[in-house]
């Protein structure tokens, strides 16, 4: 079983991905960490992110690095989006992820184009949303809470050019599978967003085994 998650940052796409991974028992995967573990050795490096041939040669990285709390930052997030839409780099990730989905028993993932490239085939689909100004001051609060002080009209700003780099990148460009269903967090607590996912996803694996 494959269940794939996509939506934009601040959607709460990890948190239910997370969720419907325990729900399930089955390993999740944040894909969204690969393209910071790059970007982390791009910048690291001193390279250029808008350099293709420079991000390539950064793709092959130890499993550890994902672990690393400096992926979790903004910075890497901008960097990320910015590496990500080299199609060289999404070609030397794509196995990576596809193995992953395809291990016996099954796996959850989380990202912009699962439901659309890496598991065109899975069982469940998901597409989170919100509204912008909502994941802003879902960012500004988590931000504050780590000592952050920003505005939340930059937070905003931020927010809304990756979605724009993601949406339009010609490569894998983030956008809701035909089949995928929509699940709208913008006034859902994290536990009602869950449950929501939880029962959507039941309702689609039960679909299917009706046949
Ligand atoms: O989800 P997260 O904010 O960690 O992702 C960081 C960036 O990685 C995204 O803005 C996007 O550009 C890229 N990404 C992607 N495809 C994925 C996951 C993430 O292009 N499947």
């Amino acid at each position: 079983m494959i269940i794939a998650v996509d939506g934009p940052a601040a959607s709460g796409k990890g948190t239910i991905a997370r969720a419907l991974a325990r729900h399930y028992g089955v390993p999740h995967l944040d894909t969204g960490l690969l393209y910071r573990a790059v970007a982390h050795r791009v910048l690291t490096e001193g390279l250029d992110p808008a350099r293709e041939a420079d991000v390539v040669a950064m793709c092959d990285f130890d499993d550890r690095l994902l672990e690393e709390p400096a992926l979790r930052t903004d910075e890497i997030g901008k960097a990320a989006s910015i590496v990500s839409a080299h199609p060289l780099v999404r070609a030397a990730l794509f196995q990576r992820q596809k193995r992953f989905a395809q291990q016996p028993g099954g796996a959850v993932l989380d990202g912009r184009d699962i439901g659309t490239v890496i598991a065109p085939d899975a069982q469940v689909k998901l597409f989170v949303k919100a509204t912008p100004m909502i994941r802003a001051q879902r960012r500004h609060a988590e931000l504050r809470g780590r000592g952050h002080i920003v505005s939340i009209d930059k937070v905003l700003s931020d927010i809304r050019a990756r979605d724009d780099r993601d949406s339009r990148r010609s490569d894998a460009p983030m956008r809701q599978a035909d089949d995928a269903m929509l699940l709208d967090t913008s006034f859902l607590s994290i536990d009602a967003a869950v449950q929501k996912a939880i029962r959507l996803a039941d309702a689609r694996l039960k679909a299917r085994a009706d046949g």
